[in-house]
């Protein structure tokens, strides 16, 4: 008689809430394990959330969500500064949040096991399992939203998250010594020079939902969309330069309007300034685009608490939720 053959099922019943506080709406989606998003709802905010409003809106998004079912825990993507050790947010600026124990409040609001994380970091976790990261063990992820951009690295598998959880902030890499004002205070920082509102002002005012990689491929070569464009891609080449020389990553992904302009422009000016690199790094890495789209940050999210849960299932008491 052989040994029997232990199989492992990825179990439809660990379902977890992932939540995305943003300036405007509350957005939440049950997901499962191997990051598969069940269903999503919104909470809209006419104004930018209080941490309570938050509290309050992920009630709403459990009664709608999974009414009288069990979620295993909730993990939450936050635009701003994590403690990742104690949920806190530490600076969340476009929120207005300073020192809020988000985890603490979540966790006591719903008797859930709450674990909480940087938007970016969220990003880059979820394109490595699932998406353009995926197998690869040096991998460096910028994303390019309306308030500037966020950055995350993941090597050996793991977020690099710094002594307190605040690495992988690329986009205050400096990369014009005479460029703008940034809101960190210094100057010339990458979302200083590479932004979303000039090149959506370029292309006569589109909204940003209509920026994309085909759009900007349609624009004259010599028209204002196109020289923007390029404008940003040197000075968007120039920190990828640093970032290949200090972090030799194999792979970049680019995601959000990064993605629009590097698809519609071609790689060819990033990979001129990388040839600056030292020699080495600038020959293996691959430049990409991200793959998961709109479900990024619920996935990543998700994959936090999910974590947890996989470390320390005891510790997951499955708690029914009584709306
Ligand atoms: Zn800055």
């Amino acid at each position: 008689m052989g040994r029997p053959s232990p199989s492992v099922f990825a179990s439809d019943r660990v379902r977890v809430l992932a939540v995305n506080p943003e300036v405007d709406v509350t957005t939440g989606a049950v997901v499962g394990l191997g990051g598969r998003v069940f269903a999503r709802a919104e909470v809209r905010h006419r104004y930018p959330p209080s941490p309570l409003d938050v509290v309050a809106a992920v009630s709403e998004l459990i009664d709608h969500l999974a009414p009288g079912g069990t979620l295993w825990g909730i993990g939450v993507a936050i635009p701003g500064l994590v403690n990742e050790a104690t949920g806190a947010i530490v600076v969340a600026p476009h929120l207005g949040w300073r020192g809020v124990p988000l985890a603490a409040l979540l966790s006591e609001a719903h008797g859930l096991r709450v674990v909480v994380g940087n938007d970016a970091n969220c990003g880059a976790l979820a394109e490595s399992l699932f998406g353009a990261g995926r197998g690869c063990e040096a991998m460096v992820y910028l994303n390019g939203g309306a308030s500037g951009i966020g950055g995350a690295s993941i090597m050996g598998g793991s977020v690099m998250s710094g002594s307190d959880g605040y690495a992988g902030e690329f986009g205050h890499t400096l990369v014009n010594t005479v460029g703008g004002r940034c809101d960190c205070g210094a100057t010339g920082c990458l979302e200083t020079e590479v932004r979303r509102a000039p090149l959506l002002a370029a292309l006569g005012g589109v909204a940003p939902t209509e920026l994309s990689g085909e759009l900007l491929r349609q624009v004259p070569r010599e028209g204002p969309a196109a020289v923007e464009a390029d404008r940003q891609l040197q000075f968007l080449g120039i920190a990828l330069r640093t970032v290949v020389n200090v972090m030799n990553p194999r792979r970049i992904l680019l995601g959000g309007f990064l993605a629009s302009m590097v698809q519609a422009r071609g790689f060819e000016i990033i990979h001129a300034e990388l040839s600056h690199a030292l020699p080495g790094g600038d020959s293996t890495v691959e430049i990409v685009t991200a793959e998961l789209g709109s479900n990024i940050l619920a996935v990543g999210a998700a994959q936090l608490v999910l974590r947890h849960i996989i470390d320390d299932p005891l510790g997951a008491n499955e708690l029914a939720h009584t709306p």
